[in-house]
């Protein structure tokens, strides 16, 4: 007899392609189907709960149905969803954020991670006056034409390390998008300085993720990031990050890592509470861009859904109760379990590690991190042994990113993380004989 899921993703088969309405959650034989979240657990239709180190790709911060979000939002949600109107909750946030990073003199809420990224090219665009962006080989940055060139690069046709092809995600990507792409590698800045000066006078922005989970989750250094930065100020670019997924990583994203600031950040994820959210923030005279008291609007730019008051709400719960203490407790929960992770993967005697920052890691079946996207690269083998690596936590109450990623929330204990590590042990005992 069939279970829930199986009936569900059999009448989702008739109206959804393959089944699915965000590729990202599919899962053979069919996807899992929630029925509800508590803090760290997470129970499907099936009535199995699971630890959830997947938090919905990196967005929640502190696990489900936080009582202070729900509270909040409740309330709001008595007095209307949405408005063609400002509301006082838009403005709370904002002072929020912008207090909280330096770089921030300005915020503009949009809805998710690929706008804001979107918009942040926009901007830059519209304030240098050029076309083009350069971004880091294989990096994630969410839909947008230009932002998701190079995302899917293989050994067949990622090219030479000194010119990365622009490799479209999607059939049928304008041939002049991918031209308006510049691609540099991670983390090398005498290459990436060398590419970029064959673009001198064109390039608007470089973009770039500090902490780029599809590169390996391995954070950018200090050389690469400042020699960006000093080649956007000698030809009159901008240097903006993709911070999405890395703002949950520091009280002030992951950019109060880094000696230099960027001229705009994009964000999502977390800074919605659990609601679709995302922002473009940075200096005055970058953000002007947008203001429509300007005699010429640069970048007139608007959206149904920015800034709707049930986000705000939400978004400001949940940021205000990740405080710097919280933000300090989270990262060393994350710490211990880099560390346990890694001495059971030597107990066990497999060639694996871990990487990651902040309150994120990623498990690697390979002897030493990666150093780039290429070195990264996950082959069928590994991917069909991370897939049983996966599939054995699963069958032991434990929910990961299915590139074997792990993100953390407030919700959770060095319980749920023994957990984890324990079933980890297992799982690698499991792949083991098939490593060699
Ligand atoms: N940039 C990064 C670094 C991301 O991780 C993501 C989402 N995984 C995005 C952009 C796009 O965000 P969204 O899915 O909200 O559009």
């Amino acid at each position: 007899m069939a279970n829930k899921s199986e009936k569900l993703f059999n009448k989702a088969l008739k109206v959804l392609p393959g089944g699915v309405s965000r590729n990202t959650i599919f899962r053979k034989p069919y996807p899992f189907y929630a029925d509800k979240g508590e803090g760290c657990y997470v129970t499907d239709v099936e009535g199995v709960t699971r630890i959830d180190f997947a938090n919905n790709m990196a967005s929640l911060i502190h696990g489900h149905a936080y009582p202070a979000i729900v509270d909040a939002v409740t309330e709001q949600l008595a007095k209307g969803s949405c408005f063609t109107m400002a509301t006082e909750a838009e403005v709370n946030y904002a002072q929020l954020l912008c207090d909280r990073v330096p770089s921030f003199d300005k915020i503009r809420f949009v809805n998710s991670g690929t706008e804001a990224v979107m918009a942040m090219l926009k901007a830059s665009r519209a304030y240098t006056g050029k076309a083009k962006i350069a971004k880091v080989e294989g990096a994630y940055h969410g839909a947008y034409d230009y932002a998701e060139v190079s995302q899917t690069a293989t050994p067949n046709n990622w090219g030479e390390l000194d010119k990365p092809n622009s490799i479209p995600v999607a059939v049928g990507t304008p041939p002049k998008a991918l031209e308006d792409v510049v691609v540099i590698p991670f983390n090398d800045p005498e290459r990436a300085i060398k590419i970029l000066d064959q673009h001198k006078d064109d390039i608007a922005c470089i973009l770039v993720d500090l902490l780029p989970h599809r590169v390996g989750l391995i954070p950018a250094s200090n050389a690469f990031i400042n020699a960006l930065h000093q080649w956007t100020r000698d030809n009159k670019s901008l240097l903006v990050f993709d911070e999405v997924i890395t703002f949950r990583t520091n009280y002030s994203g992951a950019q109060q890592n880094y000696d230099v600031a960027p001229d705009l950040t994009a964000m999502g994820k977390v800074i919605g509470g659990g609601f679709p959210a995302g922002a473009l923030a940075g200096c005055d005279k970058v953000m002007k861009v947008l203001d429509p008291t300007e005699p010429k609007v640069l970048l007139p730019h608007s959206g149904t859904f920015s800034a709707n008051p049930i986000t705000m709400t939400a978004g400001l719960a949940a940021m205000k109760d990740f405080d710097q203490a919280a933000v300090t407790k989270l990262n060393q929960l994350a710490s211990y379990a880099r560390e346990a992770i890694t001495q059971a993967m030597s107990d066990v005697g497999i060639k694996a590690c871990v990487t990651g920052a902040g309150s994120m890691f990623r498990i690697h079946l390979k002897a030493q991190p990666p150093k780039n996207y290429r070195d990264g690269y996950v082959d069928k083998k590994e991917s069909q042994l991370i897939t049983k690596l996966l599939d054995h936590l699963f069958d032991n109450g434990i929910m990961m990113i299915n590139t074997c990623t792990a993100t953390l929330s407030t919700a959770m204990t060095k319980k749920e993380i023994d957990h984890l590590v324990c079933a980890l042990k297992d799982g690698f005992e499991l792949i083991k004989p098939e490593m060699a």
